[in-house]
């Protein structure tokens, strides 16, 4: 008997397109196909790629590059490229790389099975009559409803998921490609998430992250009334939820309400993702962020006021066109000012169909690289201090596994800072357990196990 079809994936990018490759696998395994354990064990290599950074292009179009010789040697293999590479260069890619069976972009996960198959099929054809050129082309406009719902069985942690609430982006940031490749935002209906979320609750899950471009935009544009604050307290009303946590928030869409969700309801997580980009009004400006700096710090200075146990983490760009010294400056200043628990630092690269890829490229590359180092040593010390605040406090963890040092475990704080505790046999991923920080180690902390009695378990676990 002939084994079923394999398929391998692998995701670049972000959170999203993570959970975009729960769609896809949710699919795939729903018609038949295994998971494969590596792209050498496939019939079916898919690469769910991002456009945001250069770099994860680089990558995609290496990875394809050593896929080429395999698929000389292997006609049958079906190589695929998805999600928003495929949006954003379509033809350009075929032209480029002409061994790729498959292009979907997505909007059109919602039948990816349907689309390997025909690629599979056609490959089949090729290899009996030897010719070349019938690829599956699956890109569109938008974002079809169908395509953010997933099997919520297929998630890779047994107690934690993510849950997409919405897609697409109407902020016009010039530097930013997501608006032409996931569309205009699509927000789902707070029962429908609430349902999903329910069902993931029924099957072992006690956290969830909710996932959107711009999350705390989420609702409007389905009615005033809709709000990422209501759908939270929505969520909160689930009881076997344990912590729910949001990415990624954009500061105009901070609002009172958001602000009093984070500070009454004590299952939502104690850190906020809110992108300052810049420090510089002049930067801020030219990227179309939409917000001052003097904006950005009332925000938090409001949301500390109500909540100050929430840990605020950035993203930086720099080296924008036209970035000087003095604007650089300002943005050192707005990190010491503020002081977040985290920040990703990027160097600017201009995105082909961005705004901003139409203005020059000015800042030399060394300078960006000077700036990023700097950015990343101021940082770096927030991160040192913090830790070392939190030595002798005890904190809840949510163990995620075994730490890769030998005889440790790994989990989160509800401030989504990572611990390593000594091993224990009571110990099983997804259980909540109280650990008491004993020494800050870069950018995570060690601890010791308390009262393992008072581990609240998994649902099922018998650990
Ligand atoms: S808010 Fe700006 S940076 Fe974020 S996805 Fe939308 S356009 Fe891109």
């Amino acid at each position: 008997m002939s084994r079923p079809p394999r398929y391998h994936l692998t995701s670049y990018g972000c959170q999203m397109n993570k959970l975009d490759a729960e769609l896809v696998e949710s699919r795939l395994v729903a018609a038949g196909y295994e998971s494969a354990a590596s792209d050498a064990d496939a019939d079916v290599v898919l690469l769910n790629t991002c456009s945001v950074r250069q770099h994860a292009e680089d990558r995609v179009w290496s990875r394809l590059g050593v896929l080429r010789a395999r698929k000389r040697r292997e006609p049958g293999l079906v190589v695929g490229v998805l999600g928003c590479m495929a949006q954003e260069h379509q033809r350009y890619l075929l032209a480029r790389m002409p061994h790729v069976d498959l292009v979907v972009g997505p909007s059109a996960f919602g039948d990816i099975d349907v689309k390997v198959g025909e690629a599979r099929a056609r490959n089949a054809e090729k290899s009996g009559d030897g010719k070349q050129g019938a690829h599956v082309l699956a890109v569109g406009e938008g974002v079809s409803g169908d395509a953010i719902v997933r099997d919520p069985r297929v998630r890779p942690h047994r107690s934690q998921a993510w849950v997409s609430v919405m897609r697409g982006c109407n902020m016009p940031c010039s530097y930013c490609i997501v608006p032409s490749t996931r569309g205009q935002e699509i927000s789902r209906p707070i029962d429908v998430v609430v349902e999903e979320v329910q069902r993931l609750c029924d099957d072992g899950v006690t956290e969830i992250t909710l996932l959107g471009q711009t999350v705390n935009a989420y609702g409007r544009d389905l009615s005033r009334d809709v709000t990422l604050a209501r759908l939270l307290h929505a969520l909160h009303a689930i009881p076997a939820l344990r912590r729910i946590a949001f990415i990624t928030s954009h500061p105009n869409f901070l609002s009172p309400d958001l602000i009093d969700a984070l500070a009454d309801l004590p299952r939502v997580a104690r850190f906020l993702h809110l992108p300052a980009q810049s420090g510089s009004d002049r930067m801020l400006k030219a990227m179309r962020r939409g917000y001052t700096v003097a904006r950005y710090l009332s925000r938090v200075e409001q949301l500390r006021a109500r909540a100050p146990q929430i840990a605020l983490h950035s993203d930086f760009i720099v080296g924008y066109p036209g970035e000087t010294e003095a604007d650089f400056e300002a943005t050192v200043e707005l990190m010491e000012r503020v002081r977040f628990a985290q920040s990703y630092v990027f160097k600017y690269s201009p995105r082909p169909g961005t705004l901003s890829a139409e203005q020059a490229d000015d800042v030399p590359e060394d300078k960006k690289a000077e700036r990023n180092a700097i950015l990343l040593q101021v940082q770096e010390r927030h991160i040192q201090a913090d830790a070392q605040a939190l030595v002798g406090t005890v904190q809840e963890v949510l163990v995620e596994g075994e730490s890769k040092v030998d005889g440790r475990w790994t989990g989160r704080t509800v401030h989504h800072r990572l611990v390593h505790f000594p091993s224990s046999d009571r110990v099983v991923a997804g259980c909540y357990l109280p650990v008491r920080v004993t020494q800050a180690l870069g950018h995570s902390l060690l601890g010791e196990l308390l009262a393992e009695d008072h581990a609240v378990l998994p649902a099922g676990a018998t650990a």
